[in-house]
């Protein structure tokens, strides 16, 4: 029987990999080693239940108790703070979906790639903050990680067996999010409401105003270059208001291989589960005729500047990642604090990294986890409003 964890399981993309779990059998067909959340202990505690989890995982102390008694009598373990979430990420699972959102997922994930399995990657923020590092954990680990985020799932699949050396370039799209319409001079008064609807994605907040923001097609250009070792002129950005082509490889040849699907989360989940085999998802089937048309247009770097600042990312490189990831956080949560506007998360992200940038040994690739979380504290303490 395969055995499986789930970090961040209670989230969006979490809630997605339960779903497939349950489909496929539960706890019939699954050993289920780890579940872990936050605060919302009544969800963790009913798939933990559900699934028949060994240890269910809060990732916050004060949650502990209600967790305790909500899980008593039923032999899984509960377990709270960082510390825990690192140990349960280090008892052995075949497939782990790393599913936290933001750099929390960085140390769970590294535990998981040190004792071997797949790591089924959607917490993008490690591999912006810690790219290299965690490839370097996952080789001496053994260990696996494949791509969640749907574009990267999709040049994945598009790529097949095809060498890199043939690519030419690739191409993500983003669907310009929540205000890819509205006039330019709207934005600075842009409200977390409005910031917080995606057109086409079901997704957890943060994400989704990162989406407005462009900030999360920004990491995505990073976990691009990250994941599949591509300079960042071999990767475009297309807009694509109705996101059903979720990335496209281009040969040098002159032959594109693009990947399509409906904005669904679980397809990208399931793909990384069944990997190498295809099996039967739950996932509506593409009906182009209905659909119509699709659209596409060059990205605005006016309106959404965090496309500029990947770039600067990817050819700073050494601690350039962190220090965007982290400032990117904090802005994003100062935003929603009600404390900066929309408008000003890029321009604090960038002065950051420029402040940053002329530290002592900013160049360098962070080598371990407590470089990597030195400089996430003190790029937040840099960028907080
Ligand atoms: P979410 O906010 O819905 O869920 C996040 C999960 O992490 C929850 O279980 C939450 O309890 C947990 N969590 C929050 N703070 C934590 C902390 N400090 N320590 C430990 N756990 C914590 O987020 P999401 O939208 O599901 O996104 C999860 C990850 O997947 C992110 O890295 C995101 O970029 C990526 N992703 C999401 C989608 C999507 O459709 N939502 C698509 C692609 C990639
Ligand atoms: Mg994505």
């Amino acid at each position: 029987m395969r055995s499986v964890s789930i970090f961040g399981a209670t989230g969006s993309v979490g809630e997605s990999g339960f779903d497939l779990l349950m489909r496929a059998g539960g706890p019939d067909a699954f050993r289920t080693v780890a579940l872990t959340g936050g605060r919302n202990v009544a969800r963790l505690t009913e798939m933990a239940l559900a699934l028949r989890a060994e240890i269910a995982v809060t990732a916050f102390d004060d949650a502990l108790p209600a967790l305790r008694e909500a899980l008593q009598g039923s032999g899984i373990e509960a377990a709270a703070g960082t510390g825990a979430l690192t140990e349960a990420a280090m008892r052995p699972a075949d497939w782990t979906l790393s599913a936290i959102i933001g750099a929390a997922g960085l140390a769970p994930g590294m535990a998981a790639l040190s004792r071997g399995g797949t790591l089924a990657l959607a917490n993008k923020e490690s591999l912006v903050c810690a790219g290299g590092l965690l490839r370097k954990t996952a080789m001496a680990g053994n260990a696996t990680i494949l791509p969640v985020d749907s574009e990267h799932s999709a040049i994945f699949q598009s790529l097949g067996a095809d060498n890199l050396d043939s690519v030419e370039h690739i191409t993500i799209t983003a669907s310009g999010g929540a205000f890819r319409d509205w006039p330019m001079e709207r934005l600075a008064s842009a409200t977390v409401a409005e910031a917080s609807v995606h057109p086409n994605w079901q997704m957890g907040q943060r994400i989704t105003i990162d989406s407005a923001s462009m900030f999360n097609k920004a990491m995505e250009v990073i976990e691009t270059h990250e994941f599949f070792d591509l300079p960042a002129e071999k990767i475009k950005v297309l807009i694509h208001p109705e996101s059903i082509l979720h990335a496209m490889v281009t040969h040098k040849d002159g032959g594109t291989i693009a990947h399509l699907g409906p904005p669904d989360m679980r397809h990208a989940i399931g793909y990384a589960l069944n990997w190498p085999a295809r099996q039967p998802l739950p996932i509506a089937l593409l009906d182009l005729a209905a659909i119509g048309s699709l659209s596409f247009s060059e990205p605005d770097e006016a309106r959404w500047p965090a496309l500029r600042l990947a770039r600067q990312v990817i050819a700073a490189g050494g601690a350039a990642g962190a220090v965007f990831n982290a400032a990117k956080e904090q802005a994003l949560a100062d935003f929603i604090g009600q404390r900066i506007a929309f408008t000003e998360m890029a321009p604090r992200v960038e002065a950051t990294l420029d402040r940053m940038a002329k530290q002592p040994h900013f160049g360098q690739e962070p080598h371990d986890l407590s470089t990597v979380l030195d400089w996430d504290r003190a790029a937040r303490k840099a960028a907080a409003a």
